[in-house]
């Protein structure tokens, strides 16, 4: 009998994506048959980037890991898991900071569909302190993000600042 194919849905805001989340994607692509990166399509979180910049950041950040898709969504999570015949979430997790909400969410998620399972995966420590909000703070006073980010990230970073400084 055929195994069954596991795929993993690692969903999140991605404004921009950083090498915390690339780090996050690398790992979890060993794992599972096919990880999908899906953008939160969100308009109240206020974004820097549209749904589509993110993705084409996305993408440019992972054409090289064959397993890997990007795509987008605005429904329930768990909706969203049932049209892709997702199993498993994946999410980071940072400091103890972010377990609280990652619990909350987890365990509403769990509610609305049992079979699905999150997966939580530590930081690599060298990213501990890397999120898309401390990457658009330092991009926005023309700090230096090249350790940060990748260099498509970095232009569009640019791009985006002098364009909303105009
Ligand atoms: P959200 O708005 O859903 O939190 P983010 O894009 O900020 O979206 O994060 C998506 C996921 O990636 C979350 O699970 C978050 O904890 C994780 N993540 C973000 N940055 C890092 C990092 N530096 N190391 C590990 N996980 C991270």
């Amino acid at each position: 009998m055929q195994k069954k194919q596991s795929i993993a849905v690692y969903p999140g805001s991605f404004d921009p994506v950083t090498y915390g989340h690339l780090d996050i994607i690398h790992r979890a692509a060993k794992q599972f048959d096919t990880l999908v990166v899906a953008v939160l399509n969100n308009a109240k979180k206020n974004p820097l980037f549209t749904v589509e910049e993110r993705k084409v950041l996305l993408h440019q950040a992972t054409r090289h890991l064959p397993n890997v898709e990007i795509d987008s969504f605005h429904d329930l999570l768990t909706n969203y898991m049932n049209s892709k015949n997702a199993q498993i979430i994946v999410r980071g997790l940072r400091a103890v900071s972010d377990f609280e909400f990652e619990l909350q969410m987890a365990s509403t998620n769990r509610k609305l569909n049992e079979d699905v399972e999150t997966f939580f995966m530590m930081t690599n420590p060298q990213y501990s302190y890397l999120s898309s909000s401390i990457v658009k703070e330092v991009a926005k006073y023309d700090g230096t993000v090249t350790d940060l980010v990748p260099k498509e990230v970095e232009k569009a970073l640019r791009e985006k600042y002098n364009y909303l400084q105009k």
